[in-house]
């Protein structure tokens, strides 16, 4: 790898509602020689596997917050990633950062691998501690300073009952990708914004008819930011790339992709790419984007 890419893997770009297209949100950031996963949905160590990557090659996860699609794949990471075999391999503990409250995932972690952990030293495979958690609160700022990768949480509004709720700004060698992971419009998330070769938005929306006849779909729209909301946060950051994720287009009747995005060109006149699994985006001299589907891959 060329030493001054910044390079991001999109592992998972979805929301809660299962889907073989777009598992939970997962983005696998590697700089030099550091490697960080930004959340660890359903299925994150599938989406690694299809890349070749070992399931013990991260060591590192940032929680953004904790909605069970940005979190819930943890536990196969921390336990599947012990196992001594080529396609795993992690001989250490697995350090999770993460909001107020991490410290309960990593006693719950230890308390439900206790089976499999037995099962595993008893027969000599592991040490029981590399499927210990070891975990770090974080607060707004820097949560992650080595080897020259930096990255920065960003507080976000993910709505009044998720007080600590975060995006994040990775900067390396001066590129900076900036990922909003869930949030309504936010003035503190444009602001720390500026500058981004790359900015991934998540976006929702819902027909009007829907919100007025399913009180349930109103309650999930409104943790999120409406089309054209991210219109007007792609127009006062201008990245040199915008990019939409965790697409919450809800059922019933969904509201179509083409209505979502007049929308947000009512706001925003550049160009904006719908993120997909598997996606590389690699931040350099230029931005490159390579689909998990190209025949050269
Ligand atoms: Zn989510
Ligand atoms: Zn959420």
């Amino acid at each position: 790898m060329t030493t001054d890419v910044l390079k991001v893997t999109l592992l998972g770009t979805g929301i809660p509602n299962p889907s073989i297209h777009a598992f939970g949100t997962s983005t696998l950031i590697e700089a030099g020689d550091q490697r960080v996963l930004l959340d660890c949905g359903r299925g994150a160590v599938i989406r690694m596997s299809q890349l070749g990557i070992p399931v013990g090659y991260v060591d590192t996860v940032i929680l953004s917050h904790y909605h069970s699609d940005h979190y819930s794949g943890l536990f196969d990471l921390l336990m599947s990633g012990t196992i001594p075999q080529g396609w795993a391999g992690r001989g250490k503990p697995l350090t999770v950062y993460g909001p107020a409250g991490i410290e309960h995932i990593a006693e719950g972690a230890w308390i439900v691998t206790k089976p499999d952990r037995d099962i595993r030293v008893n027969d000599n495979e592991i040490d029981a501690e590399h499927m210990r958690i070891i975990p770090h609160q974080y607060e707004e700022g820097i949560v992650f300073d080595i080897g020259g990768l930096k990255i920065i949480a960003i507080l976000v509004d993910h709505g009044d009952n998720i007080p600590s709720a975060y995006g994040f700004r990775v900067e390396y060698k001066g590129h900076v990708f900036v990922h909003s992971h869930d949030t309504r419009y936010n003035e503190n998330l444009i602001s720390q914004a500026h500058g981004a070769d790359v900015f991934v938005h998540e976006v929702a929306a819902a027909r009007a008819s829907t919100l007025a006849s399913h009180p349930k779909v109103k309650v999930a729209i409104d943790h999120h930011a409406s089309p054209s909301e991210v219109g007007r946060v792609f127009a006062q950051t201008r990245p040199r790339l915008a990019m939409l994720t965790h697409l919450a287009l809800l059922p019933p009747d969904p509201l179509p992709m083409d209505d979502l995005l007049d929308q947000l060109a009512a706001e925003y006149d550049g160009t904006v790419l719908i993120a997909e699994d598997l996606m590389t985006i690699r931040i350099g001299r230029n931005i490159s984007i390579e689909p998990y589907r190209h025949p050269a891959r």
